[in-house]
């Protein structure tokens, strides 16, 4: 018989969203008529912006003709794709990102997951806590951790408490790691960082020769003009980050699929005699032999969302979004909830009442008010005492979730 990666068996059984499935299902078993509303999973409910849709058909219309026909595209993305991001993402907002530092892929679930393939199995990691899952889980897979203690945490992880206290920040550790992941605006807390926080952890970074992974994929949330839209806009940050961005969140792409990998081509990693290696390099090579590139239409479907038609419509999307945060945020907070997020991301976090576990909320709310949300201590120890709302759903269905609560 084949002999399995063991490391899969020291994964958290249940991970968080089939958990929160099977109790869904159970109630809706045993309450067939309960109108059940989902602020639970994070994702999107608007459609496609139309300039995305034309420029994806016309895409497939290409496809048509054997002039314009593509087949296979480079592994990295198309130029046209790239550039555009260089320029407007990125050069922009005086970041000194190249497009052919841009690695175009299906998704940031994916690259969050796999970049860690570049490290070597003894590498230090630091994640924050409460965290999105993948980069904690593809850690554990890939052999980087002991088994999990009684507290849930993993032995060889370094955990960043980002706890209430803390504002939510992860917490810069005194000694070295080898790599860090950060994300912001955050899922869960829906906190956003400043420019001069993001600069304490580049200086960190450059000062103990470690890796920042930075997701940035709800970036598009972000409301307030000074904050940092990506770590490139720190000094430094091409020496020490990698950062991830994705269409799902900002366009709507999380059926569609698209987004990108920044790896500037002056980071550096080192083999076991020390000698310097290109990261930029190596995840180049990792693309071309695992992954075919994204499809041509969906590419152009992309670019669509860098036309000043795009640009709008996808302002109003997010506008939508955001007069959803706005709402559950001040409806709760009236209801006598203490809140966090929801300002410059679209996730309310919020901490639950009368001392309940985030479990025992997340049974009260499905229970007494047939509302769904997600136990904040799925994502990590830290996370235990609060729950998370997504703003990404319908207006209306916030407005029926908010009406329920408040009869609580
Ligand atoms: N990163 C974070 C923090 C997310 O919350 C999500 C999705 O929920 C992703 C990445 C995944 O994005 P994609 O749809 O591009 O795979």
């Amino acid at each position: 018989m084949v002999k399995i990666n063991s490391n899969y068996l020291k994964l958290k059984a249940g991970y968080l969203f089939p958990e929160i499935g099977r109790r869904v299902r159970q109630f809706s078993e045993t309450h067939p008529q309960a109108k059940i509303v989902r602020l639970g999973i994070g994702d999107v409910s608007q459609p496609l912006p139309q300039a995305v849709v034309k420029a994806g058909q016309q895409g497939f219309e290409d496809m048509l003709n054997s002039k314009t026909f593509h087949g296979y595209g480079p592994e990295q993305g198309y130029d046209f794709l790239r550039e555009e991001i260089a320029r407007q993402d990125y050069k922009s907002r005086g970041a000194p990102i190249d497009a052919d530092e841009i690695f175009i892929s299906d998704g940031s679930k994916c690259d969050t997951g796999n970049f860690q393939e570049l490290f070597s199995v003894d590498s230090v990691i630091a994640i924050p806590d409460p965290v999105y899952p993948v980069y904690l889980d593809t850690n554990v897979m890939a052999g980087r951790t002991d088994v999990i203690d009684a507290s849930g945490r993993y032995g060889k992880i370094v955990y960043l408490d980002s706890c209430e206290d803390q504002g939510f920040l992860p917490e810069i550790p005194d000694f070295a790691v080898d790599v860090i992941y950060l994300c912001f605006p955050n899922n869960p807390t829906g906190v956003v960082a400043t420019h001069a926080y993001l600069k304490e952890w580049v200086d960190y970074a450059l000062r103990h020769q470690a890796l920042i992974l930075f997701d940035a994929a709800y970036e598009a949330f972000i409301t307030d003009p000074s904050l940092p839209r990506s770590i490139y806009e720190i000094d430094g940050a091409r020496e020490c980050a990698v950062e991830f961005r994705s269409f799902s969140k900002t366009a709507g792409f999380t059926g569609t699929r698209c987004a990108f990998t920044v790896v500037p081509k002056s980071l550096m990693g080192q083999d076991e005699n020390g000698t310097p290696v290109s990261l930029h390099a190596l995840w180049n090579r990792r693309q071309s032999t695992k992954f075919n590139g994204v499809s041509y239409p969906v590419q152009k479907a992309a670019l669509a969302c860098y036309s000043q038609e795009g640009k709008a419509q996808i302002k109003e999307i997010i506008s939508y979004y955001q007069r959803n945060a706005r709402t559950i945020s001040t409806e709760l907070k009236r209801l006598g909830y203490e809140v966090f997020g929801g300002e410059h991301a679209p996730y309310i976090w919020l901490k639950t009442p009368k001392g309940m576990s985030s479990w025992e909320f997340f049974d009260h709310l499905l229970n007494q008010a047939h509302v769904v949300g997600t136990p904040g201590s799925g994502f990590g120890k830290c996370g235990e005492g609060f729950f998370r709302l997504s703003a990404l759903g319908h207006y209306v269905d916030v407005q029926e979730a908010l009406q329920r609560l408040a009869r609580l």
